[in-house]
């Protein structure tokens, strides 16, 4: 076995042509389950630890997009300054794993993984993010709802590396929410992340662990458009945020597995949207960004 520390993304990509079948670790939280107890055969490992400019992130000169380099742990996705420009994914991030899994356990992983249940997914989804790919001689953005394929796929070639992920810093709520079966260490049985971008006037849901990969209830995105002003702050009754919460659930696929059934499943996230849409609802934009700069 080669284990190549790689110091740069370019030597992460030149060591994936050198070496085709080589594997990538960043954190080793889903890597070294699966050596472990799924026995997956492992031969060459390019470790991405040494690589300080996947464990970057920067806003862009504008301020409105924010770009988290791939090997940012969960750790410093729920802390200020990062949770401030992505309130959502701060959230969610404080639901994964452990203290130490969040210590180690990255964003790029979580994309590399791609388990429905992965909680960074429904969040990137939410905010439309775009994915930064590389390899020794293409570079290329694909958009997360083309990255993500299916069960534990996406669209990644062996011989890329994820770079970054970019999403839009919104003026408005982002919020994630998921339920399992304890309040902490768990995997999603169920999981919602609702952002409301109050210039553009869009609410936009994403729910996770309840199809083969993340889902956009787009049709109820769509409805609550029609039903409500969604620039600004938002006027929604609670009986309207129920009935968006149901209609959301029917856009899923879920299915009965040892975490849970597809009936409670449906049930939990038509809760889960019903909640984050009066959440938004309540929600007036503090200033609180400014000072952390
Ligand atoms: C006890 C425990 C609890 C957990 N709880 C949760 C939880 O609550 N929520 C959750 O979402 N996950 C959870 N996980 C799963 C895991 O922590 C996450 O999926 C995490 O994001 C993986 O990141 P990592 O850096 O450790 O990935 P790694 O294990 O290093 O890699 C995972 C996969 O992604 C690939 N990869 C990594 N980085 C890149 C890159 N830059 N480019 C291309 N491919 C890459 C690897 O080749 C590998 O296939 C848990 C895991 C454990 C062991």
């Amino acid at each position: 076995m080669t284990v190549i520390n790689a110091t740069s993304v370019q030597e992460v990509v030149n060591a994936l042509r050198d070496y085709p079948d080589a594997r990538l670790i960043q954190g080793g939280t889903d890597m070294m389950v699966e050596v472990n107890l799924n026995r997956a055969r492992v031969n060459d490992v390019i470790s991405l630890r040494r690589v300080a400019e996947l464990r970057r992130w920067h806003l862009e000169p504008d301020r409105a997009l924010l770009r988290i380099g791939a090997g940012v742990p969960f750790a410093e996705m729920e802390r200020a300054p990062l949770s401030l420009y992505a309130p959502a994914l701060a959230q969610a991030a404080r639901t994964v794993g452990s203290p130490q899994i969040r210590a180690a356990g990255s964003l790029g992983g979580n994309l590399g993984t791609c388990s429905p249940a992965g909680d960074g997914l429904p969040v990137l989804s939410a905010l439309d993010a775009v994915v930064h790919l590389r390899s020794a001689t293409t570079e290329r953005d694909v958009s997360i709802h083309d990255f993500m394929v299916g069960v534990k796929k996406n669209l990644k070639r062996p011989d890329e590396v994820i770079v970054a992920a970019t999403v839009p810093v919104l003026q408005g709520f982002s919020g994630y929410a998921k339920v399992g079966s304890r309040n902490a260490m768990v995997i999603s049985a169920a999981s919602a992340c609702l952002v409301h971008d109050a210039i553009g006037g869009t609410i936009r849901l994403a729910f996770g662990a309840v199809a083969p990969t993340v889902v956009r209830a787009r049709r109820a995105e769509a409805w609550l458009g029609e039903q409500s002003n969604l620039q600004g702050s938002l006027t929604v009754s609670p009986a309207l945020a129920r009935e968006f919460g149901q209609r959301a659930a029917e856009e899923c696929s879920p299915i009965d597995d040892h975490r849970s059934t597809a009936l409670y499943r449906r049930h939990a996230v038509a809760v889960l949207a019903e909640r984050l849409l009066l959440r938004a609802n309540e929600y007036l934009d503090s200033d609180s960004r400014g000072s952390h700069e």
